[in-house]
């Protein structure tokens, strides 16, 4: 499975986007760009800017989130500047960022690089090296490439979550062109590295009924029990929460479905318990709350050989969530949960049923 070429157009088209916690209007304004441009897609916006994007008519009874921040730094107008999110991940690793190489969302604007940790407790204080003018409260990102596929991998400045989002409009142009005729909704939130800020505005906001299927899609650090290219995971929990076990089995049905018709076709499913995500938010408010996520390489931007470097991820691993999207898309409303949680168990039943009578009597009686 490589990558489809409207993937990588739309990779193109998000990744080019500098973002930041609280500065992600570069992202939404190109979403929005396409939603206007689309016949068919529909953008609202709530109060905080989070941006829903429905395809089809009416209300969608599913909808994929995922965040359009990155950890990034704010200057604050005296040579110092604060970080915004965990990157590096890890306090401890806070000297990884000195030496960083920094640019403003302008590519011809003012650069800087770090120079001193200031303070290593988050939020994150550093000293910078500037050249230009750097404004109070300017964002700056490290100054690294949009986008680089080469060896299999898909390397960018931002693959969490900006990959998921140019994921859901890729899910909308696959539906166009099948002539999909249901409904489905992308949420596109902010804030998400400095404590989940878009997903708490955006459940208090929201009139869609908690009935409403999400499915939160992520980058999460690759684990050994999750590597690189053995597909996108059904994420059925992070550090804090278990998902909902309906939408979890209705993914993997899907899965397992898509699997069995294609041999390129690849999932995982494990607990990432190594952070959170959104899908917690939503899971505490009430929605049918579920994951999905790719393994993530150099997270928030850390090499473990030292340095600020792109992140990755595996291309099949990406192609794969988008198929697996689609086929959820088609498939969700039609899965019955308590059907297929029985046709399973008595699969399992028929297999023991037979032996288990005809030694009961000896079990009971010894
Ligand atoms: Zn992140």
């Amino acid at each position: 499975m490589t990558l489809g070429t409207d993937f990588h157009r739309r990779l193109e088209q998000i990744l080019s986007c500098p973002t930041a916690p609280f500065d992600e209007g570069l992202v939404h304004a190109s979403i929005r760009e396409t939603v206007r441009r689309t016949q068919g897609l529909r953008a609202s916006e709530d109060a905080d800017g989070n941006l829903l994007v429905t395809y089809g008519r009416g209300r969608p009874g599913l909808v994929f989130a995922c965040h359009t921040d990155h950890p990034a730094l704010r200057a604050e107008g005296d040579g110092t500047a604060t970080v915004l999110g965990g990157m590096p991940p890890h306090p401890l690793e806070a000297s990884m960022l000195v030496g960083a190489r920094l640019r403003s969302f302008d590519p011809d604007g003012p650069r800087a690089q770090v120079t001193r940790i200031l303070s290593s407790k988050r939020p994150m204080r550093v000293r910078l090296r500037a050249a230009g003018k750097l404004r109070k409260g300017q964002s700056l990102i490290l100054d690294l490439p949009d986008l680089r596929l080469s060896g299999g991998r898909l390397q960018a400045r931002v693959v969490d979550d900006l990959v998921a989002a140019a994921a859901c409009l890729t899910l909308f142009d696959r539906l166009r062109r099948a002539r999909y005729r249901g409904t489905v909704g992308a949420l596109f939130t902010r804030a998400e590295e400095v404590g989940f800020g878009g997903a708490l505005g955006w459940v208090r906001n929201t009139r869609l009924p908690r009935s409403t299927t999400i499915v939160n899609l992520e980058m999460s650090k690759a684990l050994p029990h999750t590597p690189f290219g053995a597909g996108p995971i059904l994420r059925v929990g992070d550090r804090s929460t278990i998902f909902d076990a309906d939408v979890s089995l209705e993914l993997e049905t899907v899965a397992r479905e898509l699997a069995g018709g294609s041999p390129s076709f690849r999932y995982q499913r494990a607990l990432m318990d190594g952070g959170g995500c959104e899908a917690t938010i939503y899971a505490g408010a009430g929605f049918r709350a579920g994951a999905l996520c790719l393994p993530l390489g150099n997270t928030h931007n850390h090499s473990p050989r030292g340095g600020m470097k792109m992140e990755y991820v595996d291309q099949e691993d990406a192609e794969n969530l988008v198929c697996w999207m689609t086929a959820y898309t088609r498939q969700h409303g039609k899965l019955d949960p308590v059907r297929l949680r029985k046709r399973l168990h008595e699969a399992l039943w028929r297999r023991s049923r037979a032996t288990l009578k005809r030694t009961a009597r000896r079990v009971k009686e010894s």
